[in-house]
């Protein structure tokens, strides 16, 4: 078999065996209605992509980008940071260039950690911490997540003994998949404990600007610590709808970076510089598409919310993410009612299974379909529930 032992320990990623079934459903004629799709629905703001048409005219910009990605974007990137949370970032030693922030997590592992190294991961949590660590030969200690502490991470669980073996603490806040949310104490907290057990503390941003309510995301780098100790990673994928375009950052220790930078700049050259030059417009130009977006994304949030509790799924409003986090019905668990509720009523949630163990009990529920097609999927769940109870 052309498979190596450490990708024979990885599973394929969970999303292309839904996407198959959905594809031979949508063939037989299934209306399909799919709130599994973890990115957004809309297109990228015009004055984003006529920035890469006009530096697609521009010959200088076929050329191979610096390995640690242009000054524009890096630039860009210290300038939110200044402007957002008034942090001051190093552009050329504190802020690296990613081709999305799963490529940087993914290289993460090997740049920075040994094999049989240990990390703390939390569950539910997004696959690739797992899977990316494994692929490294890393290990992982998984943190379960508590309903009970609305889905953030408490450092007081995790024992003693892990915490001084582990050399790294990952978080993600607001949460995929649940839609947690924190304030800056959370990081306060965590920083705190990092520097005691001499851990490096990665926070993954990717929704930190996928906020509503009022609510606004703390930046790791703002925790009250040494900034050696601190990794944030921030993409453009969601917040700008640029998930296609491949675009994200590493910021915070330098070191770090510097490990990552070795690492990526022996295997992918960094990013397509048009790409850079738009994203850097992204970051520094008119914000008013995020606002948007956002007030789009809560406008449905608060429509399935309400629209789930009539037909007796109980699930929490959210402050940010693209997503809503449930309970499955009593007597599912997470892969039979969401392969039920495809196979009978063409809708896609994702099971919470393929988040981590702690997620068996629950669904996810992605905003980034319309209002319309949200109303639809739940009184289809509705039905469901309604047929499955004679
Ligand atoms: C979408 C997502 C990412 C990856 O974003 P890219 O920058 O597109 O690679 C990272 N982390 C979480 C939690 C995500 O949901």
């Amino acid at each position: 078999m052309l498979r190596s032992k450490r990708v024979a320990g990885v599973s394929p990623y969970v999303f292309s065996a839904i996407n198959r079934r959905k594809q031979e459903l949508a063939d037989a004629g299934m209306d399909v209605i799919d709130l599994g799709i973890g990115a957004p629905d809309v297109p990228t703001p015009p004055h984003i992509v006529r920035k890469v048409t006009e530096e697609l005219q521009d010959p200088r910009n076929f050329q191979y980008s610096p390995y640690q990605g242009c000054a524009e974007f890096r630039e860009a990137v210290a300038a939110y940071y200044r402007r957002e949370y008034q942090v001051d970032l190093n552009p050329e030693t504190e802020i690296l260039t990613l081709i999305g922030s799963k490529e940087g997590i993914g290289h993460f592992f090997p740049a920075v950690l040994n094999p049989g190294d240990t990390v703390l991961v939390p569950d539910p949590g997004y696959p690739p911490y797992e899977t990316a660590a494994q692929l490294a030969g890393v290990e992982t200690i998984r943190i379960p997540l508590q309903k009970e502490k609305q889905f953030v991470l408490d450092v007081a669980d995790i024992t003693e003994s892990d915490a001084k073996t582990a050399k790294a603490l990952i978080v993600n806040y607001p949460a995929n998949p649940t839609g947690a949310t924190v304030g800056i104490d959370f990081f306060e907290k965590a920083a705190a404990f990092a520097e005691k057990y001499d851990l490096l503390l990665i926070h993954d941003a990717a929704y930190q600007q996928v906020v509503f309510d009022g609510y606004r995301a703390p930046s790791v780098l703002e925790a009250n610590t040494d900034r050696a100790r601190l990794l944030e990673f921030g993409s453009l994928s969601k917040s700008y709808s640029m998930a296609g375009w491949r675009i994200a950052w590493a910021a915070g220790s330098a070191e770090a970076l510097a490990s990552l930078a070795i690492v990526k700049s022996n295997l992918d050259t960094s990013q397509f510089l048009p790409i850079q030059k738009a994203a850097a417009l992204a970051l520094t130009g008119d914000q008013s598409c995020v606002k948007t977006y956002n007030q789009l994304l809560e406008k449905r949030m608060i429509v399935m919310q309400e629209a789930l509790t009539r037909v007796g799924i109980r699930v929490n409003k959210t402050r940010g993410s693209l997503f809503l986090w449930s309970n499955v019905p009593p007597g599912w668990d997470s892969g039979s009612f969401t392969e039920a509720l495809l196979e009978q009523k063409g809708v896609i949630v994702t099971p919470g299974k393929a988040f981590g163990k702690t997620g068996e009990a629950f669904f996810r529920v992605s905003l980034t379909v319309e209002e319309k097609r949200l109303q639809e999927a739940a009184t289809r769940i509705g039905a469901f529930l309604q047929e499955h109870r004679e």
